[in-house]
């Protein structure tokens, strides 16, 4: 490499090193994701959010909240598609629903589903003090049921802008089943979780826990289901643990 300046010079080991990193992995390295968050993200955090970080980062469960970088992502995706009717699946203590509502213009809405309340009144004081809990329709309950009654209605077909899905991983099929209705030609559906931790590119035989192993095999299926679903476009984005956007194209 020394001395070579032009690029086709230089050497076809380094490209085939860039090569192989960029097919393992996107991040190298923990200390290159740490330079995302401290450069790019932590600095730019609503200061609810952070608090609501903080707090989460404090409970059993912290491993299922939304990281900063993806929340940055929601907001960004929000205000591209200027979305005002949006939908999440999956609330926990709210991170992803206070990226969303802090995204959302003042009188944009979010009708938020969650079977455990509880998880929810961690964060709600913090979705308070930002500001924006008005934009929040909460529902206690599993979300299938109501995605139900909402289809049974004709005006809510199409209303939806944008929808966050980050709960029962064995359910996501049966959203999308649903959600494809809800939401409106051009809108964004996002599904989270959905390189569940890597182990979408494991073999069967590959040593797992339990509820990966168990959760991996819908995970596979939704995979396989949205890549060749013609009624959405998809992009599979690594962020976090994997995110599929599919924007609903007829
Ligand atoms: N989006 C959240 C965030 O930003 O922190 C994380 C959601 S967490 C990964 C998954 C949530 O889905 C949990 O709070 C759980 O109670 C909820 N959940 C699980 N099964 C559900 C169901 N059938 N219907 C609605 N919510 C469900
Ligand atoms: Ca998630």
């Amino acid at each position: 490499m020394a001395g070579k300046s032009n690029i086709d010079n230089i050497d076809e080991q380094v490209i085939a090193g860039f090569k192989e990193l960029n097919h393992k992995c996107l991040l190298q390295s923990d200390a290159l994701y740490q330079y995302i968050l401290e450069t790019n993200v932590y600095p730019r955090e609503h200061e609810c959010l952070k608090e609501l970080r903080e707090i989460t980062e404090k409970h059993p469960f912290n491993l299922m909240a939304t990281p900063a970088d993806e929340g940055q992502l929601i907001n960004m995706l929000i205000k591209l598609i200027n979305a005002k009717n949006t939908m999440e699946i999956g609330v926990y203590t709210g991170y992803s629903l206070l990226s969303t509502a802090l995204a959302l213009p003042h009188d944009g809405k979010i009708l938020a589903m969650d079977v455990n309340r509880q998880y929810y009144e961690i964060g709600l004081p913090i979705i308070e003090k930002a500001g924006v809990a008005h934009k929040i329709d909460f529902r206690e309950g599993p979300a299938l049921p109501l995605l139900d009654e909402l289809i049974k209605d004709e005006s809510n077909k199409g209303a939806f802008d944008f929808v966050f899905i980050d709960a029962d991983k064995d359910n996501y099929l049966n959203y999308h089943k649903r959600v494809i209705e809800l939401v409106k030609v051009g809108g964004l559906i996002g599904y989270d979780n959905t390189l569940w931790f890597g182990s979408v590119a494991y073999s069967e035989d590959t040593p797992m826990l339990d509820f990966v192993k168990y959760f991996r095999t819908h995970v596979l299926e939704i995979n396989k289901y949205l890549a060749n679903d013609p009624r959405v476009e998809i992009c599979q984005l690594p962020v976090g643990d994997g995110i599929t956007l599919c924007r609903r194209i007829n």
